[in-house]
Formats: C-alpha cells, structure tokens, sequence
C-alpha cells in the first residue's frame, strides 16, 4: 500500500482540509452543517457531508466519523481514503453518503464529549420517557471522576472500582463505567436531558438526504479507543432482532461481535446511535460501529478520567500547558501518531467497506 498518511490529520481544522479537499479531487460537493459554536483558535465548527455516486441510488452505504471528539481522525482519514479510493459506481445501484465530525467541538476542543459534556454516543435515548439509572455508576462516579487530581485521592478511588469489580465481576464493572448514565451532568458517559445539537444535525441530514425513503441503508460509525492496538472489531450494538444484524453478520462474517451478548470490547450500552438508525430508517437499515484499538485499556481510561477531572474543576484555558498535556494525552489514546496504524485503519476500513457496499448491492437488487 502506498502511505496513507496523508490522509490522517491531528486538528479538527486540518481534518476538515482534507476531507473538502479530497471531495474537491473527486468532484463533490461539500455541505456543511455549521455548529454555533468555534474552536479554540477561532475556526469554524461544522459537520460536513459529501455524497458519491447517485443521488436517487436504491441502496446508501453510510459513514460517520467523530462521534466521540478526538475519535474524528480515525473516522476522518478512512473517510477520506474513501473519497480518493471508493469506486462506488462498481457497486451499482448504491451510493455513499460521508458525515464528517458529528461532533466538531469535542474535536476542536479535544473532548470525547460536546459543549455540554454529553457523550453523544450516550445521547440517542428516549427522552419522553424514564431515562435508564445506571446504579453501578451511581456507586462510583466520583471514583471515576475525582474532584482533586492529588495521588492520594486517585489511590483511594482506584481502591474502590477494583473492590467493585472484585465483588461485582468484570461485566458489571465495565457497564457501571461506560455504559452511560444520565443523573451526573459533570460525570462521564452522561446521556444529557436532551437531544443535542449533534444528535438533530443527523436526525436533519438523513431527512434531507431522505434515507428512510431508501431501500436499504447501512451506516458504519468509526469509533476508537477499545481493542488491540490497529484492530478493527466490528460491534453490532442495536437490537438483536433487528434484521439489521443478520444482514451484516452475512456481509462481514464472524469478525462481526454482538454488544448485547456480552461478546464485544465495549459492554452493553444506552442511547447509541444505533437507535438513530433503527428509529428512523425502521427496518431497511443496518448500523455497525468499527472500534479501532488504540493504546492499552488502562491508559484509555486514565487519560479519559484526567480530562474530565480538568473538566469537573473549570479548568479551561486551552493555552495552559499543564491543561495541554492532558489534551495531548487524550488525543493520543484515542488516534496513535503511527504510521502502522494508519495503515492497518485504511486497509481494514477498505475490506470492510467493500464487503459491505456488495451486500447492500446484492439485497437491494
Ligand atoms: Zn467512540
């Protein structure tokens, strides 16, 4: 493979660059989604869409990237190999419809979550209804996230999430911490009250783009962050008897895992995206999330606790150095600055595109 890595950036501004760049060189155009907020050297915050192929095709092959902020240059570099790499027409009656940075501030700003700490993969539930408690986090949410950042504090708070894993087992332990939770608005994996911006520019896009008048649709989201370093482990994480399930397990095989059955690098979840997919284009619509690992699950987790322990503590100011170093940190355990898993991202991100782009060909038929 020639180097990829031209098509990787470490900013949200020179990821957009290249993502309107690459769409320039493949003659289509860019939409842009502007967000009312800027980044912190001033630059505009959007989420951008470009279509390849058809307009009207039957089928559309859908990629989002930058759900989770610094997660975007995973999501970003594929999006726009696919942009210089994808001949979507070979597919037929299929086009491809990419959504980049669907949550352009967490980027800018080197935040997993947005403006108001919403995980926005946390942020599709039902909000007419009750909202899900999650106890295990109840327990230990200031375990997870400490009002002070002194060692002693942090021993003490690792002394009792290992205590709760000890008693409750690992599955438990990992749901009470990123399964989502939506009482601690200054916590992590908070679902918020509400749908946030990021949440409606999508629920807009695929209005405008009338996908649920579609034959068939499959989004695949990238995320970071969970798994062996340059591994791309296909989670299914909807309803498992949605038939969105069966037809991805047919078009990617058994590399494809099943979040609710306890079988996947992430557990059991609330509000995802995939109830975007299921809600709005009902039955006609296959979602998967592509999770990338990064670095190992210890550092993910810590650097992921020491920006949310800036957050808690009003700790802003992006020209700061110590405050940049916990950016910095948290860029790098969730997009390596390597050119092996740059690589190992396009490569894998290709296969599995393909074999996704000719299943939908094939049903759609
Ligand atoms: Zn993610």
């Amino acid at each position: 493979m020639l180097s990829v890595n031209n098509r990787f950036a470490l900013t949200y501004a020179e990821a957009r660059r290249k993502f309107q760049l690459a769409a320039d060189l493949a003659g289509v155009k860019t939409r842009a989604c502007k967000h009312p907020m800027t980044g912190p050297d001033g630059e505009e915050l959007a989420t951008d869409v470009a279509l390849l192929g058809n307009p009207k095709a039957k089928s559309v092959l859908v990629v989002t990237s930058g759900v989770h902020g610094p997660e975007l240059f995973c999501g970003s570099g594929a999006q726009v190999d696919a942009l210089l790499d994808l001949d979507i027409a070979r597919y037929g009656d299929v086009a491809a419809l990419l959504i980049h940075a669907v949550n352009p501030y967490g980027t800018a700003w080197l935040r997993r979550t947005n403006e108001d700490n919403v995980d926005i993969n946390r942020n599709f539930a039902d909000f007419s209804k009750p909202l899900p408690v999650n106890h295990g986090y109840e327990e230990l949410a200031d375990d997870f996230v400490p009002r002070d950042a002194s060692e002693a504090t942090w021993k003490a708070a690792d002394a009792r999430i290992k205590s709760y894993g000890d008693k409750h087992g690992r599955a438990a332990l990992a749901i009470a911490q990123s399964g989502g939770q939506y009482a601690r608005p200054d916590g992590w994996f908070y679902g918020g009250t509400g749908p946030t911006w990021s949440r409606k520019t999508m629920e807009a896009i695929l209005a405008d783009y009338d996908l649920r008048g579609r034959k068939l649709v499959a989004a695949i989201d990238f995320h970071t962050g969970a798994g062996p370093f340059g591994y791309c482990e296909p989670i299914y994480s909807g309803d498992p008897a949605h038939p969105g399930r069966d037809r991805l397990q047919r078009w990617i095989g058994p590399a494809m895992t099943i979040q609710r059955e306890g079988k996947a690098a992430t557990p059991p979840q609330q509000g995802l995206s995939s109830e975007l997919w299921e809600k709005s284009c009902g039955l006609h619509s296959a979602y998967v999330s592509f999770e990338y690992g990064t670095v190992p699950h210890e550092e993910v987790i810590d650097s992921l606790r020491a920006e949310h322990v800036l957050h808690k503590r009003g700790r802003n100011d992006w020209h700061d150095a110590s405050v940049q170093s916990v950016k910095q940190r948290l860029l790098r355990a969730f997009a390596p600055d390597h050119d092996s898993w740059r690589e190992m991202v396009v490569a894998q991100s290709r296969l599995l595109l393909d074999r996704i782009a000719r299943g939908l060909a094939a049903e759609a038929r």
